[in-house]
């Protein structure tokens, strides 16, 4: 019998690389005065052009609380979120922390968003030194908001920055004790680090040794109800596989292109059906939000989920 894994069919918009932090390993940022915001007008146009993409992922480059900019930023994530939802798409939102107020107005129009908590310790604060928003316990605070305002949530531990197996035990039992409490984490991404541009290159055997292993040792310390996703552009095709032996059970949005590694080719849904039925896995289309956690949404909500889900079991 196969076995099931999932994945959402997915179009990424981006409001605005502009960014007031810099991360140690970022190139989707660009300066908060040098970025353009992204215009409805287009946005519709990238909607129409990929009319079988129902997962919209809203991701942005972060205007800073204080700033003068941040409510017309704001203002743009609330706008294309309905843009989303009126074309018939589910709109998901990682925009980095956002006030309990900007949550909540979001999470009406969003059936799940999503913040990467990346992780903890020295690697990661020397990578952030110039990111005030990602300190930890920002991070973990938005994960809390989220829990409490009850918005099925996706999160994350960005891997092979030079972080100690220590380090992601701890990150990894923050994430257990945060469900405990909540319950709203949907997903978990175990997304490796690669190296982006002309230095690009494939996942290494020890890399994927070592990626296996972080996954086995996730999928014993997270609660059973959490799907776990790893990106499969940046995995060898061929040892996808065996990701999937290791506990992870969701591809992820799959976009034509990742903005965020875009040397890295996503493969074509067709040939990942192929190789993974030939593994004996079933690979099926998904909302955004995961159907354990439809029964959170508000009602109009999620009779916009259902219609989505009814469209992508008709197409399968
Ligand atoms: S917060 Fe995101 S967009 Fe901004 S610098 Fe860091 S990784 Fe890049």
């Amino acid at each position: 019998m196969s076995r099931l894994i999932t994945w959402s069919p997915s179009l990424t918009l981006v409001p605005s690389r502009g960014c007031f932090n810099a991360c140690g390993y970022c190139s989707f940022r660009q300066p908060l005065d040098q970025a353009d915001a992204l215009d409805p007008a287009v946005a519709a146009a990238q909607l129409a052009a990929r009319p079988r993409a129902t997962e919209v992922l809203l991701l942005s480059g972060e205007v800073p609380p204080a700033s003068p900019q941040r409510s017309a930023w704001f203002a743009r994530l609330l706008q294309l979120s309905r843009l989303a939802l009126a074309a018939g798409r589910l709109p998901h939102t990682n925009a980095g922390p956002l006030a309990l107020r900007e949550m909540a107005a979001l999470g009406r129009f969003n059936p799940s968003m999503g913040l990467m908590l990346e992780g903890l310790g020295p690697a990661y604060d020397r990578l952030h030194v110039h990111a005030p928003s990602k300190r930890l316990e920002v991070r973990l605070g938005q994960l809390q908001q989220a829990g409490r305002l009850g918005i099925p949530f996706t999160t994350g531990l960005l891997l092979g920055v030079g972080e100690s197996w220590d380090d992601r035990r701890a990150a990894l039992r923050l994430l257990a004790e945060l469900q405990q409490r909540w319950g709203h984490l949907q997903e978990v991404i175990l997304q490796p680090w690669r190296p982006d541009g002309a230095a690009a290159r494939p996942l290494s055997t020890v890399e994927q040794a070592d990626l296996l292993e972080l996954i086995s040792l996730a999928r014993r310390e997270l609660p059973p109800e959490i799907h776990l996703q790893t990106p499969p552009n940046l995995w060898p095709l061929a040892s996808l596989p065996a990701a999937l032996e290791a506990g992870i059970s969701d591809l992820g949005g799959i976009d034509s292109i990742d903005v965020i590694n875009p040397a890295y080719p996503q493969p074509a849904p067709a040939r990942l059906v192929q190789v993974l039925a030939a593994r004996g896995w079933d690979l099926r289309p998904r909302t955004c939000v995961h159907q354990a956690w439809w029964s959170w949404l508000p009602a109009a909500l999620r009779a916009r989920v259902a219609c989505v889900a009814r469209r992508l079991a008709s197409s399968c």
